[in-house]
């Protein structure tokens, strides 16, 4: 399906070293000519980001405009080298903007608040967690910080700015006419995942699930949707409405498992939901069901008393 929209857009699928392995950037060819999202911080991918621009007959100088739809690595990566060589602005949600400003090639403020998670969700000492000791190519740039309902001008029509906390707590939507650009928020194939992704903040799952209800809402006015991971989809409803549902039925899963063995702390929670867990799949299945167990405190389903939980 064409997008419905007053200009073309290029999609570009750039390797990423993470299982969904290919991250989506978008070139809308409006003026000043918009990317959105510019792949992981690696040699390879900026390789491979410069030959599909050129494939397209884009020069990397005529980029104008950078928007990133959050702060992860396989979606900011890019955007210093590309400001760097068109002197393009880049915008990005204001609660994010440090992943540009302020980074952190060797994942150092990463790590610390993974070790202090650790020690909260009761991970076992003994468990290994080879935490990713990777540097990101990836240099400090100048970030223009923007806020849901701002309006992006693209020469005679604008690009709506939509905030979806959730996947992360500065993480939007782009509405662009009739198509959205949802970044990680929706994605086609998998569950983002919550919690995991922005250990800086908590209260992620209740953001999300409000998140995907305004965009349900919104579905009727979108007739495509460009993920950042996977093909483009129309239904944008019946995606919302899947997540959604996958969530309440987690939420009810780990119920259950307070009923049968709780209280609980956060670590057996994760394990009894996804079995033996190793190295990133500790941070991302506890801090999964960490945003389980808090969803449910809020509903007044289950208590927690320092670091453990049990039904109320
Ligand atoms: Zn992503
Ligand atoms: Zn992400």
């Amino acid at each position: 399906m064409k997008p419905h929209t007053p200009f073309p857009i290029t999609t570009l699928q750039i390797p990423n070293p993470f299982f969904e392995g290919r991250n989506c950037v978008y070139v809308i060819h409006s003026d000043p000519l918009t990317v959105i999202d510019t792949g992981v911080a690696t040699e390879k991918a900026r390789t491979e980001l410069r030959n599909s621009l050129k494939a397209e007959n884009i020069a990397v100088e005529d980029i104008g405009r950078i928007v990133l739809t959050h702060k992860h690595i396989d979606h900011v990566g890019n955007a210093w080298w590309l400001q760097k060589e068109s002197g393009a602005e880049i915008m990005i949600h204001e609660i994010e903007s440090g992943a540009i400003s302020d980074v952190d090639p060797e994942g150092r403020r990463w790590r610390t608040l993974v070790t202090e998670r650790f020690e909260s969700w009761n991970v076992p000492k003994e468990t290994t967690t080879e935490t990713r000791n990777v540097k990101w190519d990836i240099r400090p740039a100048r970030p223009t910080a923007i806020t849901g309902g701002q309006q992006i001008n693209l020469g005679g029509t604008a690009l709506e700015v939509i905030h979806t906390p959730g996947h992360t707590m500065g993480s939007i939507c782009l509405r662009l006419d009739r198509v959205m650009f949802a970044g990680d928020h929706i994605l086609p194939d998998v569950s983002p995942n919550i919690g995991g992704g922005d250990l800086i903040h908590q209260g992620l799952l209740n953001e999300f699930l409000t998140s995907l209800r305004r965009c349900r809402q919104l579905s009727s006015d979108i007739d495509l949707v460009l993920p950042g991971h996977g093909a483009a989809f129309e239904d944008l409803q019946a995606r919302c409405q899947t997540l959604y549902d996958h969530h309440q039925q987690r939420l009810d899963d780990v119920m259950s498992i307070l009923r049968r063995q709780g209280p609980l702390n956060v670590y057996t929670v994760a394990t009894e939901l996804f079995g033996d867990i190793a190295n990133i799949h500790v941070v991302l299945g506890c801090a999964e069901a960490q945003a389980h167990l808090e969803h449910l405190v809020l509903e007044g389903r289950a208590t927690c008393n320092g670091d453990v939980y049990m039904v109320a």
